[in-house]
């Protein structure tokens, strides 16, 4: 088997073994969860709101502050100790894969890099979401989804106080109604965006984990070649730069985006292509199947039917996407700027006038 053609099964193989890790770490939030929804109830139904002066409300803020405070701090430390583990783990894995596709008769032997340039990696290496959030370091990606949390749970409590509210009108605010199973509550909105951002953790420190191996082995490794999922419900910057190739000290790396799932494989010098025959998965229009390893989303795009292209473009791209008498490898470099930020239509139409004319976008 040809070395790149096994580090790529490898690699498709544990991105499906990443994802599930991801979900496991996920489910850890879940007594935290309970434990808030239990502390704030409590506190809540003590207090009397309606007989409250303000300073009594900024106590009442202040306690449920340091509650939730607490509980985060005890979740995310909990947190940062599995992701260095996981990190750890990534970065042998890809060690292991690249000495897994060694051609016999070469005594190579890939190395690990150390625990602490695997930590200094994940701490101090940017993630690689774009747009608001971008450029975050770990530490405050995950300390500043904590903040937002808090000021929405004491919003909630405020705002109800100086609206009249009665504590159970807040507290059925904050917890949800049983009748739509808690999931218009804010502690909903709290358990959506912890999973996010524990997912989008995780592809961060396995993705820098894997780098640090990719840098330490420069005599094997000369790039990475980014695979995005063959699905619809693939992001703009991701199907875009499917297949992207960079050297391993530049360009973007994954996450591209909260909840991105984009991997990314290593191109060693073992062999300078793919080997024949290798495939990648792919989720169509007629459901799971397996397409040639070097397709590229939009290219794989180009086969499925109008509806499944306009699911995962929306109409407008999709129109562009079938009428547009653009390839699918200029369809993709239209998508996104030099700094691979998501380009509007606008942005689009302003490169390529004439491909909305033939697809009659106005
Ligand atoms: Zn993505």
């Amino acid at each position: 088997m040809a070395a790149n053609r096994a580090i790529l099964d490898a690699t498709i193989r544990h991105a499906v073994f990443l994802e599930r890790l991801k979900s496991n770490e996920v489910t850890k939030f879940a007594p935290f969860l309970k434990e808030i929804d239990r502390g704030l109830r409590e506190r809540l139904t003590k207090a009397d709101m309606t007989a409250y002066n303000r300073s009594r409300l900024e106590k009442l803020l202040k306690d449920v502050d340091s509650l939730l405070l607490g509980i985060f701090g005890r979740f995310t430390d909990q947190l940062q100790l599995d992701l260095v583990d996981i990190a750890n783990y990534e970065a042998e894995f890809e060690a292991a894969s690249l000495n897994n596709a060694m051609p016999a008769g070469v005594s190579l032997e890939a190395a690990v890099p150390t625990a602490e340039a695997i930590r200094a990696a994940i701490l101090t290496n940017p993630l690689g979401v774009r747009g608001a959030d971008g450029g975050k370091l770990l530490g405050s990606f995950i300390e500043d989804w904590t903040t937002a949390e808090r000021t929405r749970v004491a919003g909630a409590i405020r705002q109800g106080f100086f609206e009249g509210q009665t504590n159970f009108q807040i507290i059925k605010n904050i917890r949800g109604t049983k009748a739509l199973g808690y999931k218009d509550g804010i502690l909903a909105t709290t358990d959506r965006n912890a999973a996010t951002v524990v997912r989008t953790a995780v592809q961060h420190v396995a993705s820098q984990a894997r780098m640090e191996t990719a840098k330490a082995n420069p005599k094997l490794v000369t790039g990475i070649r980014l695979i995005a999922t063959l699905d619809s419900r693939t992001s703009q910057i991701c199907r875009s730069l499917d297949q992207r190739t960079f050297p391993v000290n530049e360009g973007p790396r994954p996450p591209f985006h909260p909840n991105c799932r984009t991997s990314f494989v290593l191109i060693t010098r073992l062999n300078e292509m793919f080997g024949k025959g290798a495939t990648r998965a792919s989720k169509g229009a007629d459901g799971a199947g397996q397409v040639s390893a070097d397709v590229t989303y939009y290219a794989w795009l180009k086969q499925q039917p109008a509806a499944f292209q306009d699911k995962a473009l929306g109409p407008t791209r999709g129109k562009l996407f079938r009428n547009g008498g653009l390839s699918a490898e200029r369809f993709a470099s239209l998508q996104l700027d030099r700094n691979f930020a998501p380009m509007t239509l606008d942005e689009m139409k302003a490169v390529e006038p004439l491909a909305f004319e033939r697809a009659g976008i106005n």
